[in-house]
C-alpha cells in the first residue's frame, strides 16, 4: 500500500531501477506469502545482488514504482510518438498525393485534361 519500504537498494545503498534488474522470478509457496526473486546488478558500484520481495508488496509497490519510471519516459516518447505518426501518415498521403498530381502535371498530364485541352482548343 504505501511505497516507502517497497523499493530494492543495493548494499552501497543505491536504489535499484528496472533498468538494474536483470531476472525476476516468482517463488511460489503453499504456505505463507510468495516471494519475487530479483537479480540485479548495480548501476553505482557494479556488483551483482539479488533479493526476495514478498509478492504482494513487490505488486503493490516496487514493480509499479520501477516500471513507472521507466515507463514515464516511454510515455512521453510514445505520446509524443504516436499523434505525429497518425500525422504524419496523414501528411505523407497528402504528399503523396500532391507529389503524384505534381508529377501528373509536369511530366505527362492525365488523359482527361488533354481532353479538356482538345475541347477547350476546338471552342
Ligand atoms: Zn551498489
Amino acid at each position: 500500500m504505501n511505497g516507502n519500504r517497497t523499493s530494492i537498494r543495493c548494499h552501497c545503498g543505491q536504489r535499484i531501477m528496472a533498468r538494474d534488474v536483470m531476472t525476476t522470478g516468482l517463488y511460489l509457496k503453499l504456505f505463507g506469502p510468495s516471494y519475487v526473486y530479483v537479480k540485479y546488478r548495480c548501476s553505482r558500484c557494479k556488483k551483482l545482488g539479488e533479493d526476495f520481495v514478498k509478492q504482494e508488496e513487490w505488486d503493490s509497490g516496487i514493480l509499479r514504482n520501477v516500471t513507472e519510471e521507466v515507463r514515464a519516459e516511454e510515455k512521453v516518447r510514445y505520446e509524443s510518438l504516436g499523434p505525429i505518426d497518425i500525422n504524419e501518415v496523414i501528411d505523407f498521403h497528402f504528399q503523396l498525393e500532391n507529389g503524384n498530381t505534381l508529377k501528373d502535371l509536369m511530366a505527362s498530364p492525365p488523359v482527361g485534361k488533354k481532353v479538356k485541352q482538345k475541347s477547350s482548343t476546338d471552342r
